[in-house]
């Protein structure tokens, strides 16, 4: 199978991706965690602490964990990948995903976006929602890699 890359901010890494990242490791050689830089976007953690979080929390050795500031069809064209890999959780994800899904075709017709659903453990798992969740003062475990538990959950508290 080809290679693919599943782009998203990543902040932070949660259970959904996770479960995305290790079904999509059983159908392509080899899958690129691509950590995209929004600038238009403030994020909780720093491009480095999100990296190192994914690099913490993924032990799969098909897997490998990049960053780009740039577009994110430059970044396939570059590594060799022919899929742009996406997570689809409801129907707001599916109006956000056709977009984006059109906008990339229209820069290169030859990277495919593919779609794969949530399972059902993770359907409204979001990083948004974890951040809720702790600042409600409720246990966020459930939802996060077991590595990145505690990180997570200091760094939202101090952000009260
Ligand atoms: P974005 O900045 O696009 O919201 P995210 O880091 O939130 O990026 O997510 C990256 C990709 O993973 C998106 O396609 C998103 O729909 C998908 N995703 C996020 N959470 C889940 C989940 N719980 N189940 C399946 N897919 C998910």
């Amino acid at each position: 199978m080809p290679f693919c890359v599943y782009p998203g901010s990543f902040d932070p890494v949660t259970m959904g991706h996770l479960n995305i990242i290790e079904r999509a490791a059983k159908i392509f050689d080899k899958v690129y965690v691509l950590v995209s830089v929004n600038t238009k976007k403030s994020y909780l953690f720093s491009l480095e602490e999100k990296l190192d979080m994914l690099r913490r929390s993924i032990h799969l050795d098909n897997v490998e964990i990049a960053a780009t500031e740039g577009l994110v069809t430059d970044f396939c064209k570059k590594v060799g990948a022919s899929v742009i890999l996406r997570g689809l959780r409801n129907p707001n994800d599916y109006q956000n995903e056709l977009e984006i899904s059109y906008f990339n075709h229209s820069i290169d017709p030859s990277i495919e976006t593919m779609l794969m659903y949530s399972d059902r453990d993770n359907l409204f798992t979001s990083s948004s929602s974890i951040k809720e969740v702790v600042l409600c003062g409720g246990d966020a475990s459930p939802f996060l890699p077991k590595e990145i538990v505690d990180e997570v959950v200091k760094r939202i508290d101090e952000k009260r």
